[in-house]
């Protein structure tokens, strides 16, 4: 079963990603900043991480960061607000996989999802 790593400050954000990928095919695992990103990444080792750009504390672009730092290569998803061109820019070169736009299209999320988890055996 592959694991997903859902990081938003927002518990709404949470709550919604864990139902929309819930049902048996993933696991669901959320943290709710930056350095429970990193202590669940560490935990559970997660297949793929969605995570919110704008948290308090260490944000995305520092949590990629950390991640960079990592052995294992793991595709993250950034979710950012509508116009945060340049923290986009700055994630996919920091190694990001891609990028969802707040707020989202569910179906679009959940194929951009499958399909790379199809991509990555297990
Ligand atoms: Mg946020």
């Amino acid at each position: 079963m592959h694991t997903i790593l859902v990081v938003d400050d927002q518990e709404g954000i949470r709550f919604l990603l864990k139902e929309v990928f819930k049902g048996g095919k993933y696991r669901v695992v959320t943290a709710a900043d930056g350095a429970e990103a990193l202590t669940k990444w560490e935990e559970w080792g997660p297949d793929l991480v969605l995570l919110d750009m704008k948290m308090p504390g260490l944000d995305g672009l520092d949590v990629l960061r950390k991640l960079a730092e990592k052995h294992r290569q793991v595709p993250v998803i950034m979710m950012t607000a509508y116009g945060e061109l340049q923290i986009v820019e700055e994630a996919l070169g920091l190694g990001a996989k891609g990028y969802i736009t707040k707020p989202f299209d569910i179906l679009e999320l959940r194929q951009t999802v499958d399909t790379i988890l199809a991509g990555a055996g297990k």
